[in-house]
């Protein structure tokens, strides 16, 4: 009789859950440890639990084992960005092709989900409130404890998976004791509260539910996805400290008030009890986290756990589900051998995990301030006529990240290069404002790109 393959997951998070539904697929069985208690008894509304951007890349990982038409029934689309400015003048900017989207979903509804689907698959068993508290990378066994009783226990595997997160237990605990392993931690100056602006009273909603909305602000912003119930989640992102406009100066119901009201005028009009709603979620911080190697001998970590970042591409858990992509690609390659599939992982993927980290503050800066500007709007006006007429030879940035699988570290790359030549074309040509859709231009792009 064959004997048994099994594996353990840390983490019952989005890419814990999704990853034991591939193990099982191959026939694993798999013991998965989560920290917190079962959210699917716990009371979870939408608004509690953040939602979430998924594109592509999450559509692919998701779609291979069969998960995502689930998921699908619980996604709003959205196909563009409406920023909102002072005066509540609305700009429409589509994020790709006509009928391209990014699409909301609420963390905790796809995270129920795809524990139901990993206990249903096949021998995944998820055991909640037991705290990872070390593991021995060459034995594969994994120390834990109870948190209602207290009990320490072990258990053991022939592949461990961390998939526990940004402040990951098995990276800190035991990675970071282990001769060779590269991180470094690097909290950005912002932080963010999220802020839940309800339905209107018969349910439907206050603004597009198609799109994600932004009011941008030059150093802070705020955004807004839809929730399936009528509401929308709301971020506010901005420094925790030393600016005019920081988190450290709404301090009180009236500082709150007179913020929202100056600022977001007509946020304010739709919600003008802010206030009271304030302190309804906690102020958090965001940190990018790298990394390096992935696994040590039976361990590899996955996720956030490896390659933390920033959430301005909304990119976080897309790469994380790519990660189960190549993960299952190698082990298919490897033909489950872990100690060829482990070192492949790592060093393939850890370009893409710091290129993403790039990606994503850099579009903070897009987000917050960009999108707000003339030049840039422009810009990606004539990138858009270009790659329409050249399909084979642009494709925008945001596209080869959002809505393509191509690796993360070529799109960075290959969008350096492109933001290089808009730059030069549009100050090399006479009255671009004018002439932006010319063929002077789109020549202009060409004889540079073929350079
Ligand atoms: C404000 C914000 C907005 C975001 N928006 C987007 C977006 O639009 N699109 C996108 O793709 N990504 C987004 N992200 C990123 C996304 O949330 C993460 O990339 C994603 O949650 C990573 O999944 P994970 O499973 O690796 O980690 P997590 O989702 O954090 O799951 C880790 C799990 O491990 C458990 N755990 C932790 N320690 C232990 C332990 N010691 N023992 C046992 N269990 C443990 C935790 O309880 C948790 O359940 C956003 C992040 C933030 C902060």
């Amino acid at each position: 009789m064959a004997t048994e393959k099994k594996a353990i997951i840390v983490g019952a998070g989005l890419v814990g859950s999704l990853w034991a539904v591939y193990l099982s697929k191959a026939g694993y069985k798999v013991n998965i440890y989560e920290r917190r208690p079962d959210i699917r008894r716990a009371e979870i509304s939408a608004g509690k639990s953040i939602n979430l951007a998924l594109s592509n890349r999450g559509w692919k990982a998701l779609d291979a084992v069969g998960v995502g038409d689930e998921i699908r029934k619980i996604a709003i689309p959205m196909y563009g960005r409406i920023m909102h400015d002072m005066e509540g003048n609305l700009t429409n900017q589509p994020y790709g092709k006509e009928g391209q989207a990014i699409f909301s979903i609420s963390r905790g509804g796809v995270n129920a989900k795809m524990m139901d689907i990993a206990e249903e698959y096949g021998n995944a068993n998820i055991r909640y409130d037991v705290e990872c508290t070390g593991v021995d990378t060459k034995t594969g066994v994994v120390k834990l404890k109870d948190l209602n009783s207290g009990e320490t226990f072990t258990d053991q595997a022939d592949v461990v998976f961390a998939a526990d997160g940004a402040f990951s237990a098995v990276r800190y605990k035991t990675f970071q004791k282990l001769d060779g392993f590269n991180f470094s931690q690097r909290y950005i100056a912002d932080g963010y509260r999220e802020i839940l602006l309800p339905a209107n009273a018969d349910g439907s909603y206050k603004l597009d539910k198609n799109a994600l909305h932004i009011w941008p602000r030059g150093k802070f912003m705020l955004i807004a996805l839809a929730n399936e119930d009528g509401s929308f989640t709301c971020t506010l992102f901005m420094p925790h400290a030393g600016d005019a406009n920081a988190f450290d100066k709404l301090n009180t119901k009236e500082q709150v008030d007179r913020f929202f009201k100056t600022t977001f005028p007509d946020f304010y009009e739709m919600m003008p009890d802010i206030a009271d709603a304030w302190e309804d979620h906690p102020l958090s911080s965001l940190a990018i986290m790298r990394s390096y190697p992935w696994h040590f001998d039976k361990v590899a970590l996955m996720g956030d756990a490896a390659h933390a970042t920033v959430p301005f591409y909304g990119q976080g858990m897309n790469a994380g589900f790519e990660d189960c992509t190549v993960m299952w690609e190698l082990m298919q390659k490897h033909n489950e051998d872990w100690s060829k599939i482990f070192p492949e992982y790592s060093e393939l993927r850890k370009p893409d995990g710091d290129a993403l980290q790039d990606l994503s503050l850099d579009n903070y800066f897009v987000m917050r301030d960009y999108v707000a500007d003339p030049a840039f709007l422009l810009q990606k006006k004539i990138e858009a006529k270009f790659s329409s007429l050249y399909p084979d030879k642009w494709m925008p940035l945001y596209s080869q990240v959002t809505f393509s699988e191509i690796r993360y570290s070529d799109a960075y790359n290959s969008g350096q290069r492109q933001d290089k030549i808009m730059k030069e074309v549009m100050s090399e040509v006479a009255n671009i404002e004018g002439n932006w859709d010319s063929e002077e231009v789109m020549q202009a792009i060409l004889t540079k790109l073929n350079a």
